[in-house]
């Protein structure tokens, strides 16, 4: 019973002529049978969030500062993005990690930036957070020590009554931008272990969560994505794997079609 979410991750793509017209056909495209989301470049959020603001579809960024506001050259702070209504933010993409050497720890600290909230820091936004393998580790055999090592940096940032702010997004860094798609039986293998791990780093970790016993609520609740090569043709096998709860597309949506194609699958 969860509902389908379809992220669109523009990426440093599109102009703002562009921008227009792909927001134009997005507001005409019927999203009501999922929840959908789509990242522009930092500079294009404001545009793309009055375009669509008659819609339900959530603008996003695609990166978030791990500071609060202060002396950061170049970092945008969560309550910026709230202060101009954008609630959502990707965190630890896999070009970040990798082109801009965004480490466990800086993702981790920007997932708790982004989550926190209480007396003093009003301000929070939800999260669509990445993780996934590279070629070398497949090949190696390492894709459960990997995921399983870089969701436990995740989930260190999250407090347990924050999971509803969380999506969580598995791109297999082999298929991004590739055209190799990951098998639906191997994206679903993967899905299902960060759904059942997340609740065994919480047994290991936080014997109240344990004790409370909502570990596998939150579990069964958390949205699991799959990016990495998708198009219209091979959403619908993998969004009938049980654990696969939409997708975070690049490519493929930056074009209306190609992109309504995929939420229509779903
Ligand atoms: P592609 O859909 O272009 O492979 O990109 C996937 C991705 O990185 C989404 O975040």
């Amino acid at each position: 019973s969860r509902t389908y979410f379809i992220g669109g991750n523009w990426k440093c793509n599109l102009n703002r002529k562009e921008v227009i017209d792909l927001c134009k056909g997005l507001a005409s495209t019927d999203t009501s049978k999922v929840e959908v989301l789509v990242a522009p470049v930092a500079l294009h959020l404001a545009l793309a969030s009055e375009l669509l603001s008659k819609t339900k579809i959530h603008v996003s960024s695609q990166n978030v500062s791990a500071t609060q506001k202060g002396a950061y050259t170049g970092e945008i702070a969560p309550d910026q993005l709230v202060d101009y209504d954008i609630k959502w933010s990707i965190i630890g993409h896999s070009e970040r990690r990798s082109i801009y050497h965004e480490t466990d720890a800086v993702v981790q600290a920007k997932v708790k930036n982004a989550l926190k909230h209480g007396l003093s820091v009003k301000f929070f936004i939800f999260i669509i957070v990445c993780l996934g393998e590279t070629k070398a580790e497949r090949d190696a055999k390492k894709v459960q020590e990997v995921c399983l090592g870089q969701l436990k940096a995740i989930v260190g940032g999250i407090e347990k009554n924050q999971w509803d702010q969380v999506v969580i997004a598995y791109e297999p860094v082999w298929a991004i931008g590739t055209g190799d798609v990951c098998g639906a039986k191997e994206a679903q293998e993967v899905c299902q272990l960060l759904r059942f791990a997340k609740i065994l780093y919480y047994v290991c970790s936080n014997i109240n969560f344990l004790k409370d016993n909502v570990s596998g609520p939150v579990a069964n609740a958390t949205r699991i994505l799959y990016g990495g090569s998708v198009k219209a043709d091979n959403a619908l096998e993998l969004i009938q794997q049980p654990d696969i709860d939409g997708f975070l597309v690049g490519g493929a949506s930056l074009k209306v079609d190609s992109f309504g194609g995929i939420i229509k699958a779903c």
